[in-house]
């Protein structure tokens, strides 16, 4: 059906990658450039655009991945990114993702695609889910009725299609001549104001290029906020157009009954709808899918919360089963490289560089890495329950919850990507369309427990509490701050930004097997991540903060009087950090901090893993050198009591957002006040509960 053709020139082409969420456009895009984005089985992993290169046959494509959208109105700000790439950027050829299985819903922004007359090619992507399921397509037809764009079948995750898809994508994009009818109609009545507004629109075109004027009728019809700013700002008859257009929308609106964008939208669903029940065919009754079935039990009204619950509380428990063994291998490793690095000076030798490399380098980054396999294993778990289609049912099931707490549903996702790191869970927030939703959602998500704190907790549980009670405390600590952010939420709601929530129809993607590879490649990138900020971030601010524990030296060498271990103390209380952490003493002490927990905590600002690396510094410079090493968690064990180690961790997870999250709140909320806001809010929360952690717990005995 596409002929190859010969490259004219050695223009690369522009090909954008359009389709709604979950449609495996991420996938696709993928397969294409052979680069390895986040994939993940729910609605709205992309916000920001990706772009990747791919040379196919001599020419080169450059591939950019939109947005997933469901269609291109003006409402929400990911739709708008990906309207204004396809309108502004021209691209060669747009490549719109359709999941065929579920192909009358994904050909509505196809259908809008076409009504821009961009150059257009449609993968229709899971293809195997759909041929699974019993449906038979009738391409070249369905194809015609189209307006003739070409339909190539994919499967995404197995690269089957990409070649035809390369080819038709080649084949669409060279093609200068390319200009094709928009297939659809929209009624006797609309049709013929879209054309007399189309015609008054006629002289405008150089000005409104390169949107086309029946294009701009159309969106004035619909009365499409951006259009008509556009259309005011740029149009020499922009008053006389603009009332054209509104006298148009009442005489619809009077004959019709109904405004013409709920006409129009009617219009497009018909016409899908008839292009389908044309060309498709269904073998099997398949309205009751595997999937239902598991949805059945899954999103049960009493039982999926229960559900969900139970199994986060799995994941949380075979994190710390699992990781704790491969850990304690890393540990030994950095014991041994400490020893042996340190053995190369004589015994009792004091020199700073050995100090720097033992004390800050080894023991501050070794602190860090040594919980790389919790973070992996509980990434492993996250994917597979992503991948699955589990995480779009805990959508579902919270979103009910979060509804009446004030948070919009599609709240749902940056939270839970805020488990790995508050960063691009901020950035996910783009796809809340209200500014309202948007601000509460940013506030809160600092109390998602972010994957950098969860060395924190295992630093402390580990050393401080018995085995059994490892997963309860790791658990509870995730469920205090969901928890925690959801009262936040409802507070912001009812007091700085208050109003209704929109409406959103949340939806559930079929369940699939994961595939080994997009789980292994999740897990590998979010450690790789860990390990380069350890090895580069981390290990700056470690040094930085070896040096702020070791200098300056007391001025006068320790009396003969003074044993060796006290002179090493007031060697580090003398540090600058040591000073710093013994100033804040007085206002921590009634959390149970010492002067080295805030040391840690200063640090923990700069990133959360700093604080396990300053621990492991502090206790690293007050121990003899040469001497037998002992553990991290024996040093633990013996300052801090188990009721201080729960204060600690429940202030690092409830306050001090890091400053690369706080500098993203700014950019994305525009303004420093929230950033202010925001800290203070949350390290009054933090400091109120770590108090009644500590003091109720003293009270009853528990320190
Ligand atoms: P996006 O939201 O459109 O970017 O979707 P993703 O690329 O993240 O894909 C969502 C899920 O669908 C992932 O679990 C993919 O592995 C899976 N997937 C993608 N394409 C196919 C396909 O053709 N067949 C099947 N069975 N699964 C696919
Ligand atoms: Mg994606």
């Amino acid at each position: 059906m596409v002929t190859h053709p010969e490259p004219r020139d050695d223009k690369p082409i522009l090909v954008a990658l359009a389709g709604n969420p979950n449609s495996g456009k991420t996938t696709i895009f993928n397969a294409l450039t052979g680069s390895r984005q986040h994939v993940g089985n729910y609605p709205g992993v992309t916000v920001e655009k990706k772009a990747g290169v791919r040379l196919h046959r001599g020419v080169r494509l450059d591939i950019v991945d939109l947005p997933g959208t469901y269609s291109l109105t003006a409402y929400a700000t990911d739709e708008l990114v990906a309207r204004a790439f396809v309108i502004d950027e021209h691209p060669d050829v747009v490549v719109d993702v359709l999941d065929a299985s579920n192909l009358e819903r994904h050909l509505y922004l196809a259908v809008q695609l076409m009504e821009l007359q961009v150059p257009l090619v449609l993968a229709m992507n899971m293809s195997d889910i759909a041929a699974g399921r019993g449906y038979v397509f009738d391409l070249e037809h369905l194809s015609e009725l189209l307006g003739g764009v070409p339909l190539i079948p994919t499967v995404g995750n197995r690269g089957e299609g990409i070649e035809a898809l390369l080819d038709a994508a080649v084949a669409v994009g060279t093609d200068a001549r390319h200009e094709r009818h928009v297939p659809i109609t929209y009624g006797r009545e609309v049709d013929r104001e879209l054309d007399r507004l189309a015609a008054r629109l006629e002289p405008e075109t150089a000005r409104l290029a390169p949107r086309r004027p029946r294009w701009v009728a159309l969106k004035l019809l619909e009365n499409d906020s951006r259009i008509r700013e556009h259309v005011e700002a740029e149009c020499a008859a922009a008053t006389d157009i603009l009332a054209a257009a509104d006298a148009a929308v009442n005489r619809l609106r009077r004959i019709l009954g109904d405004g013409p964008e709920i006409v129009i939208a009617d219009r497009r669903y018909g016409f899908i709808s008839g292009a389908c029940q044309e060309t498709v065919r269904s073998t099997v009754e398949s309205r009751h899918t595997r999937s239902d079935q598991i949805d059945a039990v899954s999103t049960h009204p009493v039982l999926g919360l229960p559900i969900f619950l139970g199994l986060m509380y799995v994941v949380f428990w075979a994190t710390f089963r699992l990781g704790e063994y491969p850990a304690w291998g890393i540990e030994m490793l950095f014991q041994w490289l400490g020893g042996t690095v340190g053995d190369l000076w004589p015994a009792g030798a004091d020199s700073i560089i050995r100090s720097l490399l033992v004390d800050g380098v080894l023991h501050g980054v070794g602190a860090v890495l040594v919980f790389l396999p919790y973070i992996l294993i509980l990434f492993l778990a996250i994917a597979v329950l992503e991948d699955t289609g589990y995480m779009a049912r805990a959508a579902f099931i919270v979103d009910r919850w979060m509804h009446k707490i004030g948070l919009h549903g599609k709240s749902f996702i940056p939270m839970i990507l805020g488990f790995g790191c508050t960063v691009p869970a901020i950035m996910a927030t783009r796809v809340l369309e209200s500014r309202r939703d948007r601000l509460t959602t940013m506030l809160i998500l600092p109390l998602m427990s972010c994957s950098a704190r969860l060395p924190i907790y295992v630093m402390f549980t580990v050393a401080l509490f018995p085995q059994r009670y490892h997963a309860p405390i790791y658990f509870g600590l995730y469920l205090l701050g969901a928890a925690a952010a959801l009262v936040v939420a409802r507070l912001l709601r009812s007091t700085v930004l208050g109003g209704e929530s929109e409406p959103f129809v949340m939806e559930l993607p079929p369940y699939r097997l994961p595939t080994a590879t997009s789980v292994l490649l999740h897990m590998w990138q979010r450690g790789w991540l860990y390990v380069r900020k350890a090895g580069t971030v981390i290990l700056v601010i470690a040094i930085i903060m070896w040096a702020l524990t070791s200098f300056p030296s007391p001025p006068e060498p320790p009396g003969p009087e003074v044993s060796p271990e006290a002179a090493r103390q007031a060697a580090l209380a003398y540090s600058v950090a040591g000073r710093t952490g013994r100033a804040l003493e007085p206002v921590t002490e009634p959390l149970g901090f010492d002067w080295r927990i805030n040391t840690a905590l200063i640090g923990a600002f700069a990133a959360k893993e700093i604080f396990v690396a300053q621990m492991g510094i502090v206790f690293s410079l007050g121990e003899e050198v040469g001497a037998e090493s002992e553990s991290l968690h024996a040093a633990l064990r013996r300052e801090y009591s188990p009721l201080q180690g729960m204060a600690v961790m429940v202030f690092c997870l409830l306050g001090f957002p890091c400053m690369a999250s706080l500098a993203v709140m700014w950019r994305e909320s525009g303004s420093w006040k929230w950033v202010v806001l925001q800290w203070v809010m949350l390290a009054a929360i933090a400091y109120a509960a770590a108090l009644a952690v500590y003091q109720v717990g003293s009270l009853l005995g528990l320190g």
